[in-house]
């Protein structure tokens, strides 16, 4: 077994591990370590841009930012977090760019911005450019440009190495153990911090935006040492998955003037969002296209419904709404413009659909795509534990694995690159600030043997009879039928009673490859447990909330309820059970209100 020994230890090598890599290693010696190659990691996929208020275009300010995030989060957002997130976005944005992001321009050379579900002018209610944008390569572009700068400082790059294990002595983070893909030998890695950014569970969903890897190791490797998990029954559906395939068409999509259409060929969004249609917020249109295509309105009767984007459909509905160019002119676009803008979409369509979307509309329903959820932390990223937010020293989280939260029970679009740059960059200065000023505790002897076990214990079922292939299916088909974008208490208990059925088949587990080298059988078995877990204490969040609020809709409990529940959900683990708890909102200068769009 190899130790290894760092200041701070970065878990994942997404934006969010990149950006907090960055920061660490100004001071601390800092390794990353990623069970992908940096590069693969799934803010690569991101698209449609990242918010802030530069009003390069119009008016705007990050208190509208703030507002609008906070309104979007369906008021469970913390709005101390919101407030400083929307603050420090307009610096990270132009740091990104200082660091040689190429981003889409405006015509005379600032940062192009397009809109996006849910943000505003405050002032009118309408629409307003806030997403800075590269094409839509945005976070592939993130990702490079961060990467090249971690390359830069020497970080330590541990590629293909995954982690299994967090390492706490005394309750103080000392480190985590992770297996070697390539060799399957066990290393240490002893640190005084601990970062962990390793991502979204969206793969818990039959449908779904989220790349293979995005399995929540990290929720469940904490949640497994005791620490609380947080908003668990909080997890976006993104309107428009590409049809029976999940892959994402980028809310930019809409910015740029695309439409949802019926079978009738109704701009649908007219009824349920009157004043920002196809731009409400996700929770909101993912209902309203559930809701049509419950009613009998899919495209001929089936379950999936129209983004048209061809120019012709553009624009006529902008002129329709009145909608301009910056230079007060009628909004237009070309079926170049279309190709300028969204490349990837377009070429997404043709490859995977044999749709060609400049000239037909795209068949398309909602996916899973986004956990507002996670490892509860503070604005610093430090990883707190209890309803009082007590701190467990040397151990952070940021991105999209943490719940700070900003994003409440509704996350807008956007607002996730924002996070993971802003929390990462504080995560990571926190956490070297405390790794230097503190000292090295002696290893026990016995520190790999939790991660040993879990994997012995898959590997022993010689004649196991289960597969993971089966049971992964399983998952996923009873969690898209009773804990997505709708939800009862009837429908929720089955689907708890099933998945607590697949935990126990999950332990006869039949592993074939009885290799060292690259067992990723191995380890998709391991990740399927972690799902498991992660399914269950979403549906017992899910259950236990009785309120619909953001992506929690509740058919039996229709409403907002803020006399009881404007709080926030805690989950632990413990003797295999779990328990939940609950922490106060933080609200500042926004009091709840009804949502309109
Ligand atoms: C298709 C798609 C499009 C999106 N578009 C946008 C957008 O336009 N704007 C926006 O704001 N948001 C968008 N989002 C959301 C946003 O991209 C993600 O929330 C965000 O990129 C997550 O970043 P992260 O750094 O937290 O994790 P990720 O980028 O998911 O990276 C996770 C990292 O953790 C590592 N890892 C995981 N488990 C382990 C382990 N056990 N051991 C070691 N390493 C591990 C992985 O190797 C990886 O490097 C999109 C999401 C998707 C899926």
């Amino acid at each position: 077994m190899k130790i290894h020994q760092f200041d701070v230890v970065v878990v994942g090598a997404g934006g969010a591990g990149l950006m907090a890599a960055l920061y660490a290693s100004k001071t601390a010696s800092t390794a990353v370590i990623s069970k992908l190659y940096p590069m693969r990691s799934h803010t690569g996929t991101a698209q449609g841009g990242v918010g802030a208020a530069l009003g390069n275009y119009e008016e705007d300010h990050p208190e509208w930012h703030t507002f609008d995030t906070v309104k979007g989060s369906d008021y469970l957002g913390d709005q101390d977090a919101i407030e400083f997130m929307c603050q420090e976005a307009v610096t990270s944005v132009y740091e990104l760019e200082h660091m040689g992001l190429p981003f889409s321009r405006t015509p005379d050379g600032r940062i192009a911005q397009r809109p996006f579900g849910g943000h505003t002018n405050n002032l009118t209610g309408k629409p307003v450019r806030r997403s800075c944008y590269a094409a839509d390569r945005t976070g592939h572009m993130i990702l490079q440009t961060l990467y090249q700068q971690c390359i830069k400082n020497k970080i330590n790059f541990f590629d293909e190495f995954q982690v299994l294990d967090l390492i706490l002595i005394n309750g103080v983070a000392q480190g985590v153990v992770a297996i070697e893909l390539a060799t399957g030998e066990m290393h240490i890695f002893h640190a005084n911090a601990v970062i962990i950014a390793t991502g979204g569970y969206g793969r818990i969903w039959k449908i779904t935006s989220n790349a293979y890897s995005s399995t929540g190791d990290g929720v469940a490797i904490t949640l497994r040492r005791g620490l609380p998990i947080e908003d668990m029954e909080f997890f976006q559906f993104h309107p428009t998955g590409i049809y029976k395939l999940g892959i994402l068409i980028t809310e930019g999509a809409r910015g740029e003037g695309g439409i949802l259409l019926n079978g009738k060929g109704e701009r649908f969004m007219e009824h349920y969002a009157p004043h920002v249609k196809d731009l409400a917020s996700r929770d909101v249109i993912s209902r309203a296209m559930y809701t049509e295509i419950r009613e009998g309105r899919g495209i001929n009767g089936q379950d999936y419904l129209y983004l048209d984007i061809r120019p012709e459909t553009v624009n006529k509905y902008a002129a329709l709404d009145g909608r301009t160019q910056p230079d007060g002119s009628p909004y237009r676009v070309t079926g170049d413009d279309i190709l300028a803008r969204l490349p990837d979409i377009v070429d997404f369509c043709r490859t995977y659909l044999g749709v060609d979307p400049v000239e037909q509309p795209m068949p398309v329903q909602p996916t899973a795509h986004y956990a507002m959820g996670g490892i509860p932390t503070n604005l610093l990223g430090q990883v707190v534990m209890d309803e009082k937010n007590t701190i467990l020293p040397g151990l952070y989280a940021a991105g999209e694995v943490a719940c700070v939260s900003v994003h409440g029970a509704n996350r807008l679009g956007t607002n996730s690159l924002v996070d993971l740059i802003v929390f990462g960059r504080h995560a990571g200065l926190d956490a070297a600030k405390y790794a230097l000023g503190s000292q090295f505790k002696t290893l026990p002897n016995d520190v790999a043997d939790f991660s040993i076990e879990q994997l012995d214990r898959l590997r022993k079922n010689k004649n196991g009879t289960e597969k993971i292939s089966k049971i992964t299916e399983e998952m996923r088909t009873t969690m898209m039928d009773h804990v997505g974008i709708f939800r009862t208490n009837e429908g929720m208990s089955a689907s708890l009673t099933k998945i607590r059925e697949l935990q126990d088949r999950f332990l006869q587990i039949k592993i074939q490859d009885g290799g060292k080298v690259f067992n990723t059988e191995l380890l998709n078995a391991w990740e399927l447990g972690n799902l498991l877990d992660l399914a269950e204490v979403v549906t017992i969040s899910a259950i236990a909330r009785t309120e619909s609020r953001g992506a929690h809709s509740r058919e039996d409990f229709p409403n907002r309820d803020d006399q009881e529940w404007l709080k926030h959900s805690l989950a632990w683990s413990e003797d295999g059970k779990i328990r939940l708890g609950y922490k106060p909102v933080t609200i500042t200068k926004y009091q709840p209100k009804e949502r309109v769009y």
